[in-house]
């Protein structure tokens, strides 16, 4: 059997949900190459000191405070939820969901003070009493481990607390939301023995750097377009961000290649209004890694 190596920083995964493939897609757009057969329990890195676990992934808050793993990932809900005794060291841009309360579509509820004292079926009771409690209204809760938006259609309570993403599952229902708790989205944690620890400080370091680097990436762009000299005002105007950027002659009289990076979002729009104003050529890149 092949076993752990205690050299090795320990990051824990979901093995088999909805955060495993956006989960592995990350790891692996910051460089770090491994295999994931998620039948297997673990899985080293060939480029880093690290190991990934692919566990349940209620069970890695429970194993990062424990510091049997140093690192997990899983979704902000859990924190919410459990409450466990780890350390939040990065939101990481995915997984995003939110915790709602719902009812049934054609249900007169529109409002948390008319849920007094109604059975509210959920997996995620702490979230759901703490909230309630707050609105110092008083309810039922009835703990469902899975398939909670089924809960009113069978009877077992008029009122659900569940996560959604696209709300798809709750149209497919009959169910409407009429408010939201909170929302969450993947996050990265760890504990402050591994915070501590020199050696694993340093890799977790590394490792954040490497993270920090692909997720500022994701917000920039590289902008590459041709323009007559005389408009770079006017560009400048459009894209702030061209402010500092690379400014080179063309053999064309009177014509410059612009090249920048560019913090903001560069939709269609931006695109037409630089064309319009005499832009030409443009091109809007991705960019993989910022280190900075
Ligand atoms: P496991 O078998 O690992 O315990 P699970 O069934 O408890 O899995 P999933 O449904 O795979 O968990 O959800 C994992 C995480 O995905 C959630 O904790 C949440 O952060 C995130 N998530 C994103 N979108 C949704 C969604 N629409 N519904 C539920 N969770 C979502
Ligand atoms: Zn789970």
């Amino acid at each position: 059997m092949k076993k752990l190596n205690g050299n090795y920083l320990k990051l824990a995964i979901q093995k088999d949900g909805r955060l495993t493939d956006e989960t592995l897609a990350f790891l692996r757009s910051s460089g770090l190459v491994f295999e994931s057969y998620q039948k297997r329990l673990f899985s080293r890195c060939l480029n880093f000191p690290l190991e990934i676990l692919f566990l349940r992934d209620d069970d890695i808050p429970n194993y990062v405070s424990a510091g049997i793993v140093d690192l997990g990932i899983i979704g902000q809900n859990l924190l919410y939820e459990l409450r466990p005794k780890v350390k939040k060291l990065l939101n990481l841009r995915f997984g995003f969901c939110s915790l709602i309360v719902a009812v049934p579509k054609e249900s007169n509820f529109t409002n948390i003070k008319e849920l007094k004292n109604q059975k509210i079926a959920t997996a995620y009771p702490n979230s759901a009493g703490r909230f309630f409690s707050r609105q110092d209204v008083p309810v039922d809760l009835v703990q469902i481990k899975g398939s909670v938006e089924v809960a009113p259609s069978l009877g077992v309570a008029q009122v659900i607390v569940d996560l959604v993403s696209t709300g798809s599952t709750l149209i497919l229902n009959d169910l409407k939301i009429i408010r939201k708790i909170y929302d969450s989205e993947a996050v990265l944690i760890t504990n402050d023995k591994s915070l501590i620890s020199q050696k694993e400080q340093s890799n977790i370091k590394k490792l954040l750097t490497r993270f920090k680097g692909v997720l500022s990436a994701r917000n920039y762009k590289y902008i590459l377009m041709n323009a007559p000299e005389k408009i770079l005002p006017r560009l400048k105007k459009i894209i702030p961000g061209l402010k500092s950027s690379t400014i080179s002659s063309l053999a064309k009289e009177g014509w410059v290649s612009v090249q920048s990076v560019v913090k903001e979002d560069i939709f269609w729009e931006t695109m037409e209004r630089l064309k319009k104003v005499g832009a030409s050529e443009i091109m809007v890149l991705p960019i993989e890694k910022i280190i900075i």
